[in-house]
């Protein structure tokens, strides 16, 4: 892929306030932190260095865009600035298709747990979207995991993710989350199914960007635009993480009654499908 940095307006950095220091340091309380303050002053040891970074609280909500204090390399910076940029390029897709019915979203970052809208978040269940605050929950360290676990690497691979994620966001402003959920609550045994076609339709949106951005002539706009090989590493992505091969990995068997994101085929013919249109209007899953 091609693609140029921006300013981080798409990311709101939260990777120095989560993760283990500075979630036990929230936790940790005033009269915890006063504790350790005059224990500090008795044993002249700073107690604090091994708590977590004093100046690292729980996330207050003014952080859009910026960095805060947090243990980074090189590599994972020129990752953030991918995710900004794949983010970047997702929302003026919507906002393209959608007109005045996009609203924005951004990515938060978090290391290893967060507290997002929709509960608490762990680095383990995945990257997700929350429709209670709008926002795209990552971990950047799923996509070492995509590589090696699921072998599924390359950067498409990752702005796949991302823009899978981003499909969830759409459906939401598109009334759709909150319909199916009403469906899913009268129909229990169709519940599964629901989930599942959501899911698929996330992949055919995320197909849908993939359309646009592997238009030539991109890059010289300051735009993401896909290479050779992109495309595969996508489909890729998709088969890897279909639910079938997940639950074969994990557990050695596949049940597909227990299906939430639909089997490895199915997440590629979705992808497909809307990666060959371009057109939203081609990932009607629910028909
Ligand atoms: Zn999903």
């Amino acid at each position: 892929m091609k693609w140029t940095p921006g300013d981080r307006g798409n990311i709101e950095d939260y990777r120095g306030r989560t993760g283990g220091g500075a979630m036990r340091m929230g936790g940790l309380g005033l009269g915890g932190l006063l504790v350790i303050l005059l224990l500090s002053w008795f044993s002249g040891i700073d107690l604090l260095q091994l708590v977590g970074d004093p100046g690292v609280g729980p996330a207050p909500t003014d952080t859009v865009g910026t960095g805060g204090t947090v243990a980074s390399t090189p590599e994972e910076e020129k990752t953030v600035d991918f995710v900004d940029a794949v983010m970047d390029d997702l929302q003026d897709t919507w906002s393209g298709h959608l007109g005045g019915q996009y609203s924005p979203t951004a990515v938060r970052l978090f290391r290893d747990a967060i507290e997002s809208g929709c509960g608490f978040g762990q680095s383990a269940t995945g990257p997700f979207y929350c429709p209670a605050d709008r926002r795209v929950y990552l971990d950047l360290s799923f996509f070492n995991e995509l590589h090696q676990r699921f072998r599924a690497p390359g950067d498409f691979a990752q702005a796949y993710v991302v823009a899978h994620e981003v499909g969830h966001h759409v459906q939401t402003l598109l009334g759709l989350d909150g319909r199916v959920r009403q469906l899913q609550q009268a129909r229990p045994d169709q519940a599964n199914e629901l989930s599942v076609r959501m899911e698929l339709q996330a992949d055919c949106y995320a197909g849908v960007w993939g359309h646009r951005a592997a238009q030539s002539g991109r890059a010289a706009q300051g735009r993401v635009e896909l290479e050779r090989d992109d495309l595969e590493e996508g489909l890729n992505a998709a088969a890897a993480i279909g639910d079938d091969r997940i639950q074969r990995q994990s557990r050695g068997r596949v049940s597909p009654e227990s299906f939430t994101h639909g089997s490895s085929q199915q997440r590629v013919e979705w992808f497909r499908r809307g990666f060959d249109s371009g057109d939203p209007r081609q990932c009607d899953t629910f028909k």
